[in-house]
């Protein structure tokens, strides 16, 4: 049958079809879709590895990666035939069953890695939203807290629900949101004098604090590692006082810090810790993990009806066959070590515009002067002109968190179009 006549019979849906392939402007999208993003002017197709392709066939290399999600780039022959088998078998039924595929994933996430069990959800802000539940349960029913609280940090992120931007230590993502939601105090991070001032303060009655949320490395702050001196005081403090101690590992996590979970670097286990952005390499999956010692949830105290469900579990588990396959971790280590290198060296080519480089594995940032006019935004505006996807952490500082299948030719690539965003702005 010639394609004309195909389209005779599908009539009906002639329309649709035609809508579907003709190319969809940006103008167009903005008059559906809410406007909570500023977006670039960019509409993206395609992609390969660690490169991407607009409506206009323009490729650019891709240092974003959904923001630290594609851990495996995209279009992986591994994720696509996890994804392919796992829809025609068994995408979803319910967590009113068993699947193979959310144990399996359970799991691999509990043998690698300090936690015992593993609750799943299905993005960053759920994940937390479940720790701090299990934080303020675990402070009810074992500590008999009454009015717990959970310390985090300035300049954290947590997510955007209600819960979770009152968790995150920015003001800017709680503006107009009022009432926030009860029982969170904040802390400067990596400051150990301060922390141990906010306890004594909290506690001086009777103890409080069920919690402290920290990031690893905190990456929409700025891209700012975690002290070793300052979790590892803060593990002794948890363990002397029954503080659990939270992990927020949803964008340092699933190797991109050159160890599986940004805590490893930092030498201290967590009591609870979530995972979500490079878990499922860029399809939609968060969980929530914890130590035996606090495995507390009984049926009926946390649920999701897509938490778990076999397609993402399926998928997030073949990330994770082929980050240990693939030698990932290695790969996030030594490419992460010759971008700080070359960043390091264009730092000393313009020290005039450049204040520090600084990151572990494959998630680093660049920050500008503060005393000069220049952003993020500009740089990572000559980014796209030349060719090249980079994200800002805050005004100041250009992030650079690449697929984790990233070669050392493309972060060559990347390094000199760095060098002239320098040498032009
Ligand atoms: C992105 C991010 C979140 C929120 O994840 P969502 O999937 O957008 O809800 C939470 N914590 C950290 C550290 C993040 O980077």
């Amino acid at each position: 049958m010639s394609l004309e006549a195909l389209l005779q019979v599908a009539s009906p849906f002639v329309e649709s079809l035609s809508a579907v392939a003709s190319p969809f402007t940006s103008a167009e999208f903005d008059e559906y879709v809410m406007k909570t993003y500023a977006r670039y002017p960019i509409t993206l197709e395609r992609g390969a590895g660690c490169r991407v392709w607009d409506a206009d066939g323009r490729e650019y290399l891709d240092f974003v990666a959904g923001i630290a999600t594609c851990t495996l780039g995209h279009a992986h022959p591994a994720m696509v035939e996890a994804v392919t088998k796992q829809i025609q078998t068994l995408h979803h039924v319910s967590n009113l069953y068993y699947t193979a595929a959310q144990g399996e994933l359970a799991k691999w996430l509990v043998k690698n890695s300090c936690a015992d069990r593993a609750f799943f959800c299905n993005s960053g802000a759920e994940a937390n939203e479940g720790a701090i539940k299990l934080a303020r349960k675990y402070a009810h029913t074992v500590r008999g807290i009454t009015n717990p609280v959970i310390i985090t940090a300035h300049a954290s992120f947590h997510g955007r629900t209600l819960a979770t931007i009152t968790a995150t230590g920015q003001p800017k993502y709680q503006q107009g949101f009022s009432p926030l939601v009860p029982g969170f105090e904040y802390v400067p991070y990596n400051d150990i004098a301060a922390l141990e001032q906010a306890i004594a303060a909290l506690d001086q009655d009777k103890p409080r604090v069920a919690a402290i949320l920290l990031e690893a490395l905190q990456g929409e702050g700025g891209v700012r590692p975690g002290d070793r001196a300052y979790f590892q005081r803060i593990r002794e403090i948890c363990n002397e006082r029954g503080i659990l101690l939270i992990c927020d590992e949803v964008q340092v996590g699933m190797g991109r810090s050159g160890k599986l979970w940004g805590f490893e670097n930092l030498g201290i286990e967590p009591d609870i810790f979530t995972s979500a952005k490079g878990l499922g390499g860029g399809i939609p999956i968060g969980a929530m993990l914890c130590k035996e010692s606090c495995n507390i949830f009984q049926p009926g105290d946390h649920a999701s009806t897509f938490g778990g469900n076999p397609f993402a579990c399926a998928v997030a588990l073949a990330v994770c066959h082929t980050l240990e396959a693939d030698h990932l971790l290695q790969n996030a280590q030594e490419r992460g070590e010759q971008l700080r290198t070359g960043l390091q060296a264009i730092a000393q080519r313009y020290p005039e515009k450049v204040a520090d480089v600084r990151g572990w594995g494959l998630i680093n940032g660049l920050e500008i002067q503060a005393e000069i006019d220049l952003t993020s935004a500009q740089v990572v505006q000559s980014g796209i002109n030349q060719g090249v996807l980079m994200v800002p952490a805050g005004p100041k500082v250009v992030r650079f968190v690449p697929p984790l299948i990233v070669t050392a030719s493309e972060v060559d690539h990347a390094l000199h179009a760095v060098d002239q965003a320098f040498a032009t702005l």
